[in-house]
């Protein structure tokens, strides 16, 4: 068979060749060990923890090793795209501190090795199938849907490999004018690879993340060009990978299954391949066992989540880095106010077995990364998120910066700040008493308390609130009224001699917290009474008193 006059019949359009496009996209000029490393999303609207935890490690190889990290839009697949979804994902990954040198961005293409979307890179997957085809690598297969269901069922039966294979592929060896008369007859095909592989036999890869691996050798004549002329996954990232001149393809593990079919064909086309860092599937614990994160049952797997939700873009790197590297946590406790940039990320210390992924350690970090912003940077925070998510709170903040920076002022800074902030809807629950709007009772009044004696402690604080009295004048108020009440002044005289008093001054002023802030854990009370100014006070305490009935 003339394989050259096969690949022109099926190519006539393609006059390049694979040497004009080494030519077009020659080696990056970049210093010794520079990585170049690639984000290959599909835009399907979805963009999951998954994406950011690989654009993170991505960001960092490249980055930190002074090379490149660029974006492809992997839109191969009509079907799946939705509108508007790459303008998103841009936004989305910009949010969370990743942003890309190269690649597709939000005014058009940037970068020498475009186009960087693949549906508009048709002509170079086509120059590199007839490449193959002219090679004898690559061959027309013009099996129907039917023929390929009948062979499926015939290797289930014989209890064989599935797929299109050695005596399978079953237009391996047609002549050139059977090809002819094919086309001519309307029939349609694919081009697949020309497989010399033996699954049998095994070969060993090195993979970044999970170090030697030996693995079959593909056997399969895997499809590369669909009917429509549209290239595969496989075969796509192939020939872009090695024209952008990748160096290291950070992808999740359901990829590690078709790795030999991609070393097959880097090795076909004459290539080096890039070092494969397969990342694992993130986990969590439900109840008493371990699974995968479903996009239909954890919300969490969104990043549209953490965005709503207002964690801080800071801490989810933060936290995501934990998960990333086994000892970054370490370096972060020995190096608390370094920059993320400063630690040296690897892709050995990347785990090899489901990553367990847990919100209550994501919810910790968030504490301590607000814990050491100022009141101005938590306010401006808390704003953009609320203009966006909750207008009318944004309204609310911006209406009285003053009075919210006094509030995000509360036990910050010093050697031991509060560590009640964690992400903005909760940070906004959590201060929501300011507001008389927002305002509710969320708790009881403490049981020690007859309401009878709540209505008489509201109606004497009533009278005696006096907004000058510093934090100790306030307190000896509130201590002389429980005394006069029957109240021990120290909770440690109560718990001596229950029997001597109804409570203790805790459960006192409790009464007053409950009415102020509507629960009975907040802040300091005196401090917040401050905040609000008398008559915000007095409001709150008649209002109690008038609930009481
Ligand atoms: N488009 C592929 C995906 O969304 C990219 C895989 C890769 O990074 O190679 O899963």
């Amino acid at each position: 068979m003339d394989y050259n006059k096969l690949a022109n019949l099926l190519f006539p359009q393609i006059k390049k060749t694979p040497e004009d496009y080494e030519r077009i996209y020659p080696q990056r000029n970049l210093p010794e060990g520079a990585k170049v490393t690639r984000l290959g999303p599909s835009p399907t609207g979805f963009i999951h923890l998954g994406n950011l935890y690989g654009a993170f490690a991505d960001e960092r190889l490249a980055h930190q090793s002074g090379g490149v990290f660029f974006l492809r839009i992997e839109d191969t697949d009509d079907k799946r795209e939705v509108q508007g979804a790459v303008p998103m994902l841009i936004q989305a990954l910009h949010h969370f501190g990743v942003n890309f040198d190269e690649g597709a961005t939000m005014n058009g293409e940037v970068g020498d090795y475009g186009p960087y979307y693949q549906s508009q890179r048709g002509e170079i997957y086509q120059c590199f199938a007839k490449h193959l085809v002219s090679q004898g690598m690559a061959y027309p297969c013009f099996m129907t849907e039917e023929e390929i269901a009948q062979v499926r069922e015939e290797q289930e039966a014989q209890k064989l490999n599935p797929g299109i294979y050695g005596a399978y592929a079953k237009c391996r060896d047609l002549t050139f004018e059977e090809v002819v008369e094919r086309i001519s007859d309307g029939e349609e095909y694919v081009i697949r690879f020309r497989s010399g592989g033996d699954s049998q036999k095994h070969f060993t890869v090195v993979d970044g993340v999970r170090g030697a691996l030996t693995l079959p050798e593909n056997d399969q004549d895997v499809v590369i060009l669909k009917k429509t002329g549209i290239p595969t996954y496989h075969f796509a990232h192939v020939v872009d990978d090695h024209l952008m001149r990748t160096t290291h393809v950070v992808r999740g593990e359901e990829w590690l299954s078709s790795l030999p079919i991609h070393v097959a064909l880097f090795e076909a086309l004459g290539w080096e391949p890039p070092t494969y860092c397969h990342t694992t599937v993130l986990m969590k614990m439900d109840g008493e066992t371990k699974r995968k994160l479903s996009k239909r049952k954890d919300p969490e797997l969104s990043l549209e989540y953490y965005k709503q939700e207002g964690y801080h873009p800071q801490a989810v790197r933060e936290y995501l880095m934990t998960i990333l590297n086994s000892n970054y946590e370490e370096w972060r406790i020995a190096n608390p106010d370094e920059p993320v940039e400063a630690f040296s990320f690897s892709t050995e210390k990347m785990s090899n077995s489901g990553t367990l992924f847990d919100l209550d350690k994501l919810n910790d970090i968030c504490k301590d990364v607000l814990a050491k912003m100022t009141a101005e940077e938590v306010l401006r925070y808390m704003i953009d998120w609320a203009e966006e998510y909750q207008p009318a709170i944004a309204a609310l903040m911006k209406d009285d910066p003053e009075k919210m920076l006094k509030i995000f002022s509360i036990d910050r800074g010093g050697e031991k700040p509060r560590k009640d902030l964690i992400y903005c809807r909760q940070i906004f629950h959590f201060i929501s008493y300011f507001f008389d709007e927002h305002f509710v009772i969320e708790a009881d009044y403490p049981p020690e308390v007859s309401m009878q004696d709540a209505k008489a402690i509201l109606n004497r604080y009533f009278q005696e609130y006096d907004e000058a009295d510093d934090n100790e004048a306030w307190f000896n108020k509130v201590k002389e009224m429980a005394a006069d009440m029957g109240y021990a002044q120290k909770p440690k005289d109560y718990k001596k001699n229950p029997d001597q008093y109804k409570g203790h001054v805790g459960h006192v002023s409790n009464v007053i917290r409950l009415a102020i802030t509507g629960r009975t854990n907040s802040p300091d009370l005196w401090l917040i009474q401050q905040i609000m100014g008398t008559e915000q006070v007095r409001g709150r305490i008649a209002q109690a008193f008038q609930d009481i009935g």
